[in-house]
């Protein structure tokens, strides 16, 4: 007797054609997994639709059939939101990648979900305009998956997440019925604000097909700049002295001692390798006077002596400076190939107190940790090395670790996640961030879009 999938991919097929449903078992290995490490599920057959109606053709065979739905758009994700843990059909967005319109009167770009970030940003810059969030997975990561995970970036100090751009959505519902709220409008405030509910809803609530985002002008020009410290302290402080002088770089990431040891270690030429901290900032404006102005008062305010600060103004230069905040990552896996990312939240100033309780907690686990990330939103990026402990212990241990530097976090009146949502590796943890009370309500509004729970099960919850 044929399974509910295999009755399935006939009607699909019939939809979409043979070629764009698919159950070669190496493609659907490939789309079983994202870039979480140790998480995969199975996925059973994958679809690529090219058009909303399409996708909505798709949403109503699987829903009448009862057939599980993971929408997919880059599979960048780092919390196994797009990973099929129950199996089911993986709907893949990848086709569904024009850019529809650069509205320049109205300074809006309207988008398809399979847009890559960073190719829709070099469009806009061409045409004089910014779309400021900028995940580091920018060039690889899609439009739609940043606006289910509303991502962030070294830029969400100045100008704020994925969600603070999107003005209108376009979406599947799990039914299969094509709906749309917002669009070109920037304000709005007609009933529920249902954009706010889809961003971040990481593909559980709707698929999303069409994107309305806010459009800002380019900044002429910028300036990147490095500055040592001699302990974490010391750059927070400096964080919060140029914040309070109303200096708001366009991005403020710093660096932790084991942070700048590790790449010291690994990468060529860091700078500063021996200072106890760094800060990396980028300013932007209309002009190079008015920035050399605003650098220098930074640096006032950080106490720094503006002769000892790094400063890059062209891209050759800036790609050096940004080069050790990139090869972190690549440095830890040099080391240790098996750890744990993190990127807990909490209130910029405790970002110090933070670092040390946890470093306390995992040195007391002979576990070393690197920590990094954005000094002016206060998310802090964790990484916590296995080294050579046995694979079984660390596993074992782990949910103890996560459990530990959450409640740390939330001590300080942080939260679980930052950027990378809960997915489904965080989904266990959720309760230590919410009361019971609210993942009732949040249970509640994930059954008004999909009583079924056919899209994107064993996420968040
Ligand atoms: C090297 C690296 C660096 C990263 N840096 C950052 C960073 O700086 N900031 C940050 O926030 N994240 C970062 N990430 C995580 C990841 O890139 C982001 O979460 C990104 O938004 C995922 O986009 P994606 O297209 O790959 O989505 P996927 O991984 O394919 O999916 C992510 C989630 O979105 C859902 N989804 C995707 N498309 C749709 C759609 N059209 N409709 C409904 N649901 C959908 C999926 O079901 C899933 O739950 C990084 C990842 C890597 C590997």
């Amino acid at each position: 007797m044929k399974n509910a999938i295999e009755k399935i991919a006939g009607e699909l097929r019939k939809i979409l054609g043979p070629d764009r449903v698919i159950s070669d078992p190496d493609i659907l290995g490939a789309y079983s997994a994202d870039e979480t490490p140790d998480c995969t599920g199975k996925a059973e057959l994958i679809v690529r639709p090219e058009s909303p109606k399409e996708v909505s053709s798709v949403m109503k065979a699987c829903h009448e059939a009862g057939v599980k739905v993971v929408p997919r758009g880059a599979g960048t994700g780092v919390t196994g939101g797009a990973v099929p843990v129950e199996g089911g059909v993986v709907l893949s967005l990848e086709r569904m990648n024009r850019i529809l319109e650069i509205d320049l009167e109205n300074m809006i770009a309207v988008v398809e979900p399979g847009v890559i970030t960073g190719r829709l940003q070099e469009a806009l810059r061409a045409e004089g305009l910014l779309y400021p969030p900028d995940p580091a997975s920018l060039d690889s990561c899609s439009i739609g998956g940043n606006v289910a995970e509303n991502a962030g970036g070294p830029r969400a100090v100045k100008y704020g997440t994925t969600k603070d751009y999107v003005i209108g959505l376009e979406f599947v519902t799990p039914e299969g019925e094509i709906m749309t709220a917002g669009g070109k409008i920037v304000k709005n405030a007609s009933g529920y604000n249902l954009i706010g509910i889809l961003a971040g809803s990481e593909g559980t609530l709707a698929v999303i097909t069409k994107i309305w985002l806010r459009l800002l002008p380019l900044p002429l020009h910028s300036i990147d700049a490095l500055m040592a410290f001699s302990s974490i302290e010391e750059a927070i402080d400096a964080v919060r002295s140029i914040l309070v002088k109303r200096i708001v770089p366009a991005a403020i990431e710093f660096m932790e001692k084991d942070a700048i040891d590790l790449v010291a270690r690994h990468g060529r030429g860091i700078p500063y390798p021996d200072a106890g901290a760094h800060l990396l900032v980028q300013l932007d404006g209309s002009s190079p006077d008015f920035l050399h102005d605003e650098l220098e008062k930074l640096s006032k305010a950080a106490g720094i002596d503006p002769d000892s600060v790094l400063v890059a103004e062209s891209d050759i230069q800036r790609e050096r400076l940004w080069k050790a905040r990139r090869s972190i990552r690549e440095a830890i896996r040099a080391e240790s190939p098996v750890f744990l990312a993190e990127d807990c939240v909490v209130p910029c100033a405790l970002i110090p107190q933070y670092l040390r309780s946890v470093k306390t907690f995992l040195g007391e686990k002979k576990l070393r940790s690197i920590m990094f990330g954005h000094a002016g939103d206060g998310n802090v990026h964790m990484d916590v090395l296995k080294g050579d402990m046995d694979c079984g212990v660390w596993k074992g241990i782990l949910p103890e670790i996560k459990k530990g530097i959450y409640r740390l976090a939330i001590g300080l009146g942080g939260t679980i996640t930052g950027e990378h949502g809960i997915g489904h590796i965080r989904k266990d943890y959720l309760p230590l961030a919410m009361s019971d009370r609210e993942i009732e309500l949040l249970r509640r509004i994930k059954n008004a879009f999909d009583p079924r729970g056919i899209l994107n099960p064993g996420k968040i919850f």
